[in-house]
């Protein structure tokens, strides 16, 4: 049994991209932070895919709570590993800085950053010791351009895509690659609210991405076809900034 654990799966691309691995031949583990219905929904979606799967709900920004749901998973599969990790949950909290709460900065800052350490470093070491594995981070067009009114989302998917430089290099020679993904406006719940008709006009395909059409570039990212991609950000974003 092959296992991916994806971070934020109960709902938008981290749903699209738990049944993209489930097609791929994977058991899948679900994570949310508090959202157990949606997070059973894709484990039925998982299910329909022709794979299993397991819901487990944790605080990614928490170490204490991470550490606990992936040790007792670790536990109950004494002879297995996690070979693909998607660090998909994230949160915005916009506003100018001038007027941002510090609460709405850290946050941001503590799932996006925290919840990559966290979570990383407790699989990374069984990936370096099966030599195979596979890391992809979701990080956004605001970590490359940098988005007025956001500056503390634009702060945290900065700094995943310098982390997944960093930590690329460090593990390259174990045939674990890593690499980020880079996401423009995607239709999902964190885009609700924002205008969409005007938003489009700004983007060159003229129209907002799916889940779905990200979990493609997540499924190859995780495949075996691109062992030779580490240390990337690859931009999927309708020609919104290149
Ligand atoms: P979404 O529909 O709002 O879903 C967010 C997911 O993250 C949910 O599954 C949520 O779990 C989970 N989550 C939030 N805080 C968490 C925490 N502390 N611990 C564990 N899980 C947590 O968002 P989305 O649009 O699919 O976004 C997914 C990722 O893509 C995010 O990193 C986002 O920044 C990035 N992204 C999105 C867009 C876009 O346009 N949608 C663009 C660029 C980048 P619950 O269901 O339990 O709340």
């Amino acid at each position: 049994m092959k296992y991916a654990l994806v971070t934020g799966g109960s709902r938008g691309i981290g749903r699209a991209v738990c049944v993209k691995l489930a097609q791929m031949g994977y058991h899948i583990l679900i994570n949310c932070v508090s959202n157990q219905t949606e997070a059973e929904k894709t484990l039925e979606l998982v299910r329909q895919a022709g794979q299993d799967g397991e819901v487990l709900a944790f605080d990614v920004s928490n170490r204490q709570q991470t550490c606990d749901a992936v040790e007792a998973w670790q536990t109950t599969h004494p002879e297995e590993y996690i070979e693909v990790l998607v660090n998909n949950a994230g949160i915005r909290r916009d506003n100018i800085l001038a007027f941002m709460p510090a609460e709405d900065w850290s946050r941001v800052l503590d799932i996006t950053l925290g919840g990559f350490y966290n979570v990383t470093q407790l699989l990374l070491q069984p990936m370096l010791i099966h030599k195979f594995g596979r890391i992809i981070n979701m990080a956004s067009v605001s970590g490359l351009k940098g988005l007025p009114g956001q500056t503390n989302y634009s702060a945290a998917k900065g700094g995943i895509i310098a982390a997944t430089k960093a930590l690329a290099q460090e593990v390259a020679r174990k045939n674990v690659t890593v690499n980020a993904v880079a996401p423009g406006f995607i239709k999902t719940d964190m885009v609700e609210g924002l205008d969409e008709a005007a938003l489009k006009k700004l983007i060159p395909a003229n129209r907002f991405g799916t889940p779905e059409e990200v979990a493609e570039l997540v499924g190859f990212l995780a495949s075996p076809q691109a062992s030779y991609i580490t240390g990337n950000v690859v931009s999927i974003n309708g020609g919104l900034y290149t």
